[in-house]
């Protein structure tokens, strides 16, 4: 006789807590057998080096957490479901959807396959605080600019889930799994180990952070998360986008803070950025080609230009621009980047070299934690100028006083490009400008210590603007 058993699928849902799938499965009386499948072929991207080395310890920390029993396949997952149908008597099958384009299109074609041999074949939405169908404007279209889309369109309609935690009455234990390292996840690279440095993965430490974040750093977070070097950003994104904290235990327990404290401001302004998130899949969701094309097809004209040169100098952190060259030296040291800093050296890349956006979202999606198809192709598209509410094209952050305004000790700089450690801090974000007595006296020669600017900001901004206007009268 099969074994009856139910499956809960994890896919970026890596948590036991306040996951819908698993709230569930807890009501069936069948062992749950908990699997994961690694399926790149079908996916709209591959994952990233990053994310392969998050994933794979997540999936090691959730292992533990279910004492070893969390069964890792690879291949495309109908293929697999049948295979496990063929061997059990399965009862019920259950999943968080990803809201990835190809992984909601082939969800349908996977549950009209199950459904006919499996009773109950359910997803939820545990990953989104709205569902991105339901949010429309009065005449039914979809939202493209975010504030009447959170305020009007989410704000407006019954608040979030709560969030709820069961567990199942008994995980089904005699399965043998391949082993996690036969997902290959994670490179072998002398990198891999110094990203993981500043970071614990697992659900856990989520909680963790998000507790000692809503203590400490909220206070300010109106104002300080615009200061890469204040501790007033949560550094949650990877652990959202991988599903160890749900955005709705976010939501709630920032809003469990409001009636007890004085700073309503900061948590709105947290709030809203989890708004932005949502914009985010909001927008993948109703335009799925933001993925590669600009959703302002009058960009689709403009011609960018290409130079191998200045993109490697750009990815190592080696412009000749301090703000620019720390941020990129972040984020392969660390796999994250201040929101600030990505947005300036998204900037620098897209206006003052004038590169396509596309490849500066391709290198972020090869080295970010939180490497996210929607929130990067939004982000960058929003840097660009090209997306839905984006930033005009005329706005072109300088990177010398954004630093100026932003990293005003220079302590964010120096953590991240300790050459320039000798200079005043005056010529600490313009280095190109300390008088040469000076350079004399402390030894430091440009384009040997530090680079010579890649472009001149006065030039490459008249420049863009010239080439980014002609767009304007399309
Ligand atoms: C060019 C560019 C690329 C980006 N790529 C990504 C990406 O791949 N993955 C990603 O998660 N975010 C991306 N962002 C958005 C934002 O920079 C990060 O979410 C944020 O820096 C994460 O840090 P945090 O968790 O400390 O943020 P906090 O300020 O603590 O915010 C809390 C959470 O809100 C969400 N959030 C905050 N700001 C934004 C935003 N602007 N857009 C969408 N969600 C937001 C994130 O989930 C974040 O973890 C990008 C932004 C830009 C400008």
């Amino acid at each position: 006789m099969k074994d009856k058993i139910a499956i809960h699928w994890f896919r970026k849902d890596l948590r036991l807590s306040d996951n819908p799938s698993i709230n569930y499965l807890a009501s069936f009386s069948e062992p749950v057998l908990f699997i994961f499948i690694l399926n790149e072929e079908s996916s709209n991207r591959y994952i990233g080096a990053a994310g392969k080395v998050w994933l794979h310890n997540s999936l090691e920390y959730l292992n533990k957490q279910i004492s070893g029993n969390l069964v890792f396949f690879k291949g495309w997952p109908l293929e697999i479901f049948e295979k496990l149908i063929d061997r059990f008597d399965v009862r019920s099958v259950s999943w968080n959807r990803s809201y990835e384009p190809n992984d909601l299109e082939s969800d349908i074609i996977i549950k009209k396959k199950l459904r006919q041999n499996v009773d109950n074949v359910k997803s939820f939405n545990g990953s989104l605080l709205w569902e991105p169908s339901e949010v429309l404007k009065n005449d039914s279209s979809p939202y493209k600019v975010f504030t009447p889309f959170y305020k009007k369109g989410c704000l407006n309609r019954p608040p979030p889930r709560q969030p709820v935690t069961k567990k199942v009455k008994k995980i089904f234990d005699s399965f043998k799994s391949n082993s996690l390292e036969s997902l290959n996840l994670v490179p072998k690279k002398k990198w891999v180990s110094n990203i993981k440095n500043e970071w614990k993965i697992g659900e856990e430490y989520a909680q963790e952070l998000m507790n000692s974040f809503f203590k400490y750093g909220l206070k300010d977070y109106k104002e300080g998360r615009n200061f890469p070097e204040k501790k007033n950003v949560s550094r949650l994104s990877p652990y959202i986008h991988w599903g160890q904290i749900s955005p709705n235990t976010l939501w709630y327990n920032v809003q469990n803070l409001e009636k007890n404290n004085d700073s309503n401001e900061n948590i709105e302004t947290f709030k809203s950025e989890l708004g932005w998130r949502e914009f985010s899949y909001y927008l993948l969701y109703h335009f799925p080609q933001i993925i590669n094309k600009n959703l302002q097809s009058k960009f689709d004209h403009f011609v960018w230009e290409e130079n191998n040169e200045y993109f490697k100098l750009w990815k190592t952190g080696k412009t000749g621009y301090p703000i620019v060259d720390a941020g990129m030296r972040e984020l392969w040291q660390t796999g994250y980047m201040h929101n600030r800093v990505r947005m300036i050296v998204g900037s620098f890349l897209v206006k003052n070299l004038l590169h396509h956006w596309k490849k500066g979202e391709e290198w972020f999606w090869d080295c970010l934690f939180d490497a996210d198809l929607a929130s990067n192709c939004s982000g960058w598209q929003w840097v660009a100028g090209t997306g839905a509410d984006a930033a005009p094209y005329f706005r072109i952050f300088n990177p010398v006083t954004q630093a100026q305004k932003f990293d005003p000790t220079g302590n964010y700089i120096l953590k991240y490009v300790p050459e320039l450690k000798n200079l005043p801090l005056k010529y600490l974000y313009s280095p190109w400008e300390l008088p040469d007595e000076l350079c004399d006296q402390l030894n430091f020669k440009l384009g040997i210590n530090y680079p010579i600017p890649l472009v001149d900001l006065k030039n490459s901004r008249e420049k863009a603007l010239n080439a980014f206007s002609s767009i304007k009268k399309k």
